[in-house]
C-alpha cells in the first residue's frame, strides 16, 4: 500500500487510464471535490452548512459539526443509495463524457461490469439529471428554430408482390419486382412511435448585438445555448407556446417555411425564413445552420449508437445530445466538473430509483400547449 493510499489525486484525470488507476477511495474523494467545489470542506444536506466536518473513514461517510447529520458523497443526488462503488460511479460518468456520440448501456457494461439493466438505469439517471437542469432561461439574439423526425420508423410489410406478365417482358424479374411491399413517405409520420424533436438554437455571437449579414469571425463560432423539445407533431400551437416559453419578445428568429412558423411576426417576433428546397443558405446569410447541426448529431447517435428510442425517454435522449453540442468547445475537466454538479444537484432520481424492482416512468415528456 502506498504512501499516498487515502490521499486524493493532485489534479482532476482527464483521461481513461489516469480515471481507472484510481482506487475506490480516491474515486469518492475526488467526486467529493468536484460536487462541493472543495477538497476538505463538504456542503451538509441536512443544514446546509459549509465545513470540514468529521470524516468517518470506515464508513466512508461524514458526520455534520453542526446537526449530527451523516451523510455521504452521493446522499441527496441520483445516486444515493448505491450499492456499486464510487470507483464505478465515476469511471460511468467518465465514459458517458468520452463518447461524444453517446454511450449504450451495452458499451458501459463492458467497461464496468455487472447486468445490463444496471448499467441502463445509470445512464438514464444522468440524463434524468440532464432534462432536470434544462435552464428555463430565455433565448434572445438570433435563434434557429427546426423539428427533426425521430423513431417509429414503419418496416417493410411480408407481402412479396406477385410479378406480371408485364415485368418480365423488360427486365429480369429479380431487378423489376420488389420483394417486399414498399410503405410510401407519407406514412411515416403515421407511425405511432414517430416524435417531432422541436430545437430551439441561440447563436453565440448575438449577446453583443447582431447586425445582418454576419461576416468573418461571426459566422463559425456556431450556437451557444440549445432548448430541446418533444412534441407530437410540428403543429403551430405546441410551436407557438414552445416559443412564447423559451424565447425573449423581438428576438430573431429563422426557421424554414413550415406553415406552423407563420404567426411569429404577429408574436412580436422578428422572423426571417429560408426555403430549404431552394437553398441551405439565402444570399444575406439566413439559414439554420445551427439547427441542423443538432439533428445532424441527434441522427450519428441514434442511427449509430442508441438503435432504437422508445417515446417514453426521447426527451432524455435529445437533451444528452443538446448537453453534448453545447459543452462540445469545454476540455474534458470542465465537461467532468460540469457533468457531476449537474448529476449531484438534481436531487434523488424519481424514475430511476429502484427501477430494477419496477419503478417505471409512466408517461412519456411530451411538450403540449396545453397539458391535458
Ligand atoms: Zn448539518
Amino acid at each position: 500500500m502506498s504512501a499516498n493510499y487515502w490521499s486524493k489525486p493532485e489534479a482532476i484525470p482527464v483521461t481513461l487510464l489516469a480515471i481507472s488507476a484510481l482506487n475506490d477511495e480516491q474515486s469518492r474523494l475526488l467526486l467529493a471535490e468536484l460536487r462541493w467545489g472543495s477538497a476538505d470542506k463538504q456542503v451538509c444536506p441536512s443544514c446546509a452548512v459549509v465545513d470540514r466536518h468529521h470524516n468517518i473513514r470506515t464508513r466512508k461517510q461524514w458526520r455534520c459539526k453542526h446537526c449530527y447529520h451523516t451523510f455521504s458523497v452521493t446522499s441527496g443526488t441520483p445516486f444515493a443509495d448505491h450499492k456499486i462503488s464510487c470507483r464505478k460511479l465515476l469511471l460511468s460518468i467518465f465514459a458517458f463524457i468520452i463518447n461524444q456520440k453517446g454511450l449504450g448501456a451495452l458499451a458501459l457494461r463492458r467497461i464496468i461490469g455487472g447486468q445490463y439493466r444496471t448499467s441502463f438505469s445509470m445512464l438514464h439517471k444522468i440524463r434524468e439529471a440532464l432534462v432536470a437542469s434544462q435552464s428555463g432561461e430565455k433565448l434572445s439574439g438570433i435563434v434557429e428554430i427546426d423539428g427533426g423526425h425521430f423513431s417509429g420508423k414503419l418496416r417493410k410489410g411480408r407481402v412479396i408482390k406477385k410479378s406480371t406478365p408485364a415485368d418480365k417482358n423488360t427486365v429480369p424479374t429479380k431487378y423489376a419486382v420488389q420483394h417486399r411491399t414498399k410503405v410510401s413517405a407519407s406514412a411515416f409520420p403515421h407511425h405511432p412511435n414517430r416524435r417531432i424533436v422541436i430545437v430551439l438554437r441561440e447563436l453565440s455571437q448575438t449577446k453583443s448585438g447582431h447586425s445582418l449579414p454576419l461576416t468573418g469571425k461571426q459566422l463559425g463560432s456556431g450556437a451557444s445555448r440549445t432548448i430541446v423539445a418533444v412534441c407530437a407533431s410540428e403543429n403551430s400551437a405546441d410551436i407557438e407556446a414552445l416559443i412564447k416559453r423559451y424565447v425573449e419578445p423581438g428576438t430573431l428568429i429563422r426557421t424554414d417555411e413550415w406553415p406552423a412558423y407563420g404567426n411569429l411576426k404577429l408574436m412580436g417576433y422578428d422572423h426571417e425564413t429560408v426555403n430549404h428546397s431552394k437553398e441551405f443558405s439565402t444570399d444575406t446569410g439566413v439559414n439554420q445552420n445551427q439547427a441542423e447541426s443538432f439533428f445532424s448529431r441527434m441522427r450519428r447517435a441514434t442511427i449509430g449508437i442508441y438503435h432504437r428510442i422508445t417515446p417514453r425517454y426521447m426527451l432524455d435522449y435529445t437533451v444528452e445530445m443538446a448537453w453534448r453540442e453545447d459543452m462540445r468547445r469545454k476540455n474534458t475537466e470542465q465537461q467532468l466538473q460540469a457533468m457531476v454538479k449537474t448529476i449531484f444537484r438534481a436531487g434523488v432520481s424519481k424514475d430511476w430509483v429502484n427501477y430494477c424492482r419496477g419503478n417505471k416512468r409512466p408517461f412519456e415528456l411530451l411538450f403540449q400547449a396545453s397539458p391535458s
